[in-house]
């Protein structure tokens, strides 16, 4: 897939192999994550792992997406300490109260702080796929992080580029 860069180059840098790359696969998958309040931190690991097995990618990368911009996606050891430890990091960073958002001035909706913390946290993940499996660690789970203030049905988007 990769091919060294001609020696005219002044870094030892590789240049992509455009024939290998279009021949790689991709394959993308969807699922749906109804989420219930504010700050709920949801284990969506089987989803994504259901979603890699029917993606027909061995050895890659799959890229896990939340679509929109009030919730995000990362990893955490997915115990009842972490749960509560991870949005309240957050609170102190982003405050639900106390503090203006110029958002909240301009639309109102209550969620410049949602805004902020998905932001902050990213919408997306990437795993490597090696022999079918997404490599994680043992207490390492994926997890969609619901920031907005309301209950919201979430689409999570897993893209799959391999062979
Ligand atoms: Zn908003």
């Amino acid at each position: 897939m990769f091919a060294r860069a001609p020696s005219s180059l002044k870094y030892p840098v590789f240049q992509i192999d455009a024939d290998a790359v279009m021949g790689a696969g991709v394959h993308t998958k969807e699922f749906q994550v109804k989420t219930t309040s504010e700050n709920q931190v949801v284990d969506i690991t089987k989803d994504v792992q259901r979603a890699v097995s029917a993606g027909g990618i061995s050895n890659g990368l799959a890229t896990v997406f939340v679509v929109g911009s009030t919730a995000a996606i990362t990893t955490i050891e997915y115990e009842p300490g972490l749960i509560s430890d991870f949005p309240a990091t957050l609170e102190r960073v982003a405050p639900k109260t106390g503090v203006e958002y110029e958002h909240q001035r301009r639309w109102h909706d209550g969620n410049g702080h949602s805004h902020v913390k998905a932001s902050l946290v990213g919408p997306s993940l990437s795993v490597p796929l090696v022999d079918g499996e997404l490599v994680l660690g043992e207490w390492q789970q994926i997890v969609l992080v619901e920031f907005d203030v309301r209950p919201r049905t979430r689409r999570v988007v897993v893209q799959m580029i391999g062979e």
